[in-house]
């Protein structure tokens, strides 16, 4: 095999002293592929080093099975790399290839499996990263394997390590395990998806291929210099769950494929946004400002849909490298962040931060002192996994985060709006509950919908998260005026004398969305105005109370003079 760009970096560092040594430890070993063992530590080695892990861990992922596989003694690593390489590799070669005996031991070795996790989380968070990127390279190899193993590794993907990057806020990482899986465990449903959306797919790649030069040529146009302009499609397993949502209509997907600005800081975040809805015209109630109110899981990052040349939609997603990183890597990128000041944070200081790495910790110090099995384990974890955030589960197996005591409601809405509007009822564990019935971590809610229902004002009575609060106010406003049959404005539009400055439009959004206001869109009157200015605001407001009340609000904000407003 040539030299990895990994090792040339530092041909006599750490990593490459690792390589040699796992070179050398599994040499004449294959992989069922056929392809040389090596191949698989140097490719989780690969993924550590993407995700800015430090040299110790990277080492630790070239060296993470020559315990188990090449019967290398622990002392052996802890003399050639030191005590904190060895503590790594122990760590990984502890939590262990997980095996399954028999079908009925299954639930076992989970809770056995999982509880091996928590302690490794516990201890520190490094030696789940690199089990991870171990997880990566053998999902993405699976095909090697006999179908049997195939189904039974995709599901234990699916099941806890696509959950468990989630939590430690790798989105990306957690998407990409799922859809490595979803053709292993769904294999008709991937196959009729993949000969529905090919050809969509295709289309809507090449048009925002060509799109792209003509979105940075406008950014640069107003001193906007992207990092970075990527082109995002959907993944399989996502697409999948949305196309049940919307009756597997294709046409009723806008984002399968998406354009991601990068750009250096957050007041050039709202400058490109102006920029993009000058230049194209933003599709209502398509914007969302997950700067100002970041989503629950700290997501951040500015989406919106514009109509693009040829009439056509295309999703624009905008964020700063930050924002980016913090979504690919999640609790590895504050690290990243972290590790540029003075103090250089360990992956057990990381872990004492994660509050619910605490919790966990404090839920298995409670367990082993005493005798339980497994499956009970399995069975408390489910329950004191995290004190004030509820799991739930639809009849397919997709897991809900929510706050304690949410609601069936709750539980529609963040499945999709639509659910939530259109619900009716909902059985828990196969029985009808009433619609403010309190869910439980570990429940399975189906939820009932009908065409055509609207939301009811009493559910705001119940309802808990904030997210749900919203999407009923929206749709009872829409649903009043229905029934007036009055065809009554539908937005407002703010004009603002202003003495504009960078982080104006910022400052003006994070007001508006913090009091729960639909942001439409952001512009100048003056096209002579720089790329920070803006003089009017659209927003999904109706109410003159409320307006009135906002515009105090905005009048604090320093810059802003004078606001007028009309209905439109
Ligand atoms: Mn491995």
């Amino acid at each position: 095999m040539p030299t990895p760009e990994l090792i040339k970096k530092d041909p006599d560092g750490l990593v490459a002293r690792a390589y040699a040594f796992a070179e050398k430890a599994h040499r004449g070993q294959m992989r069922k592929s056929g392809e040389p063992y090596l191949k698989h530590p140097l490719a989780a080695a690969e993924t550590l080093a993407s995700w800015h892990m430090d040299d110790a861990t990277i080492a630790a992922g070239l060296l993470h099975d020559t315990i188990e596989d090449t019967g290398t003694p622990l002392e052996t690593i802890k003399k050639e790399f030191g005590d904190e390489v060895a503590f790594l590799v122990n760590g990984v070669t502890k939590l262990g290839h997980f095996k399954y005996r028999g079908e009925e031991q299954d639930s076992k070795n989970q809770a056995e499996n999982l509880r091996k996790m928590v302690i490794a989380l516990s201890e520190d968070l490094r030696v789940v990263f690199i089990k991870l990127a171990d997880r990566l390279h053998n999902m993405r190899t699976l095909a090697a394997l006999p179908p049997a193993k195939q189904k039974r590794i995709a599901l234990e993907t699916d099941e806890i390590y696509a959950p468990l990057a989630y939590r430690l806020g790798m989105y990306n990482l957690s998407g990409e395990l799922q859809d490595l899986a979803f053709p292993f465990l769904y294999p008709k449903e991937y196959e009729w998806l993949i000969k529905n959306t090919k050809e969509q797919y295709e289309t809507r790649l090449a048009y925002l291929e060509a799109i792209k030069p003509e979105v940075e040529k406008v950014l640069r146009a107003h001193d906007i210099a992207p990092l970075e302009i990527e082109i995002r499609a959907k993944r399989y397993s996502s697409l999948y769950k949305k196309l049940l949502r919307r009756s597997m209509d294709m046409g009723r997907i806008y984002d399968m494929v998406a354009l991601r600005v990068i750009v250096a800081t957050i007041p050039e975040c709202y400058a490109a946004l102006g920029v993009i809805h000058e230049t194209w015209p933003p599709v209502p109630r398509r914007i969302k400002d997950y700067i100002a109110m970041p989503k629950p899981n700290g997501y951040r990052s500015l989406h919106t849909t514009v109509i693009g040349p040829e009439e056509k939609t295309m999703e624009i997603q905008i964020r700063t490298r930050e924002m980016h990183d913090e979504d690919q890597f999640g609790v590895a990128a504050h690290w990243l962040y972290k590790e540029k000041g003075a103090n250089k944070i360990s992956g057990k200081k990381l872990a004492e931060e994660l509050t619910w790495v605490q919790q966990l910790k404090a839920w298995q110090d409670h367990f082993s002192g005493q005798t339980t099995d497994a499956t009970e384990m399995l069975q408390a974890m489910k329950v004191d996994f995290f004190q004030h955030r509820i799991f739930a589960v639809s009849p397919r197996g997709d897991v809900i985060d929510l706050p304690a005591e949410s609601t069936p409601v709750d539980f529609a809405y963040h499945i999709h709006s639509e659910v939530g509007n259109t619900c009716v009822g909902a059985k828990v564990n196969g029985v009808l509950v009433p619609l403010d019935h309190k869910l439980k971590s570990g429940d399975v809610v189906q939820i009932l919908t009908q065409k055509g229902k609207k939301p009811s004002e009493d559910w705001l009575r119940f309802a808990k998260s904030s997210i749900t609060r919203d999407h009923i106010r929206i749709a009872l406003r829409n649903k009043n005026k229905l029934i007036k049959g009055i065809k009554g404005p539908t937005h407002c539009e703010l004009k603002l004398v202003v003495e504009n400055r960078v982080g104006l439009i910022k400052d003006v959004s994070a007001v508006i969305a913090r009091n729960h206001i639909g942001i439409l869109s952001f512009h100048s009157d003056n096209p002579k105005d720089n790329r920070y200015s803006f003089n009017k605001a659209e927003v999904q407001l109706t109410d003159k109370a409320k307006i009135e009340k906002l515009i105090v609000k905005l009048k604090t904000i320093p810059g802003v003079k004078e606001i007028s407003y009309r209905m439109i």
